[in-house]
């Protein structure tokens, strides 16, 4: 489970900067599915990158 957490994490971090493959996204959402933890890390994940994308469209 602790590597699953960690695999999910990883993905999510990449999926910041590059578009993640069918396979890696289908893993994430699987994970996502049963983990209540990993799914608060992912909310997080989509409100930097609104943020992020907020600052750019600022400038
Ligand atoms: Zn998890």
């Amino acid at each position: 489970m602790m590597s699953t957490c960690k695999h999910a994490s990883e993905l999510m971090s990449q999926g910041q900067d590059r578009t993640l493959g069918p396979v890696e996204r289908l893993q994430l959402r699987l994970h996502l599915l049963i983990c209540k933890r990993c799914r608060r890390v992912e909310q997080q994940f989509g409100l930097l990158r609104a943020a992020i994308r907020r600052c750019r469209d600022d400038s």
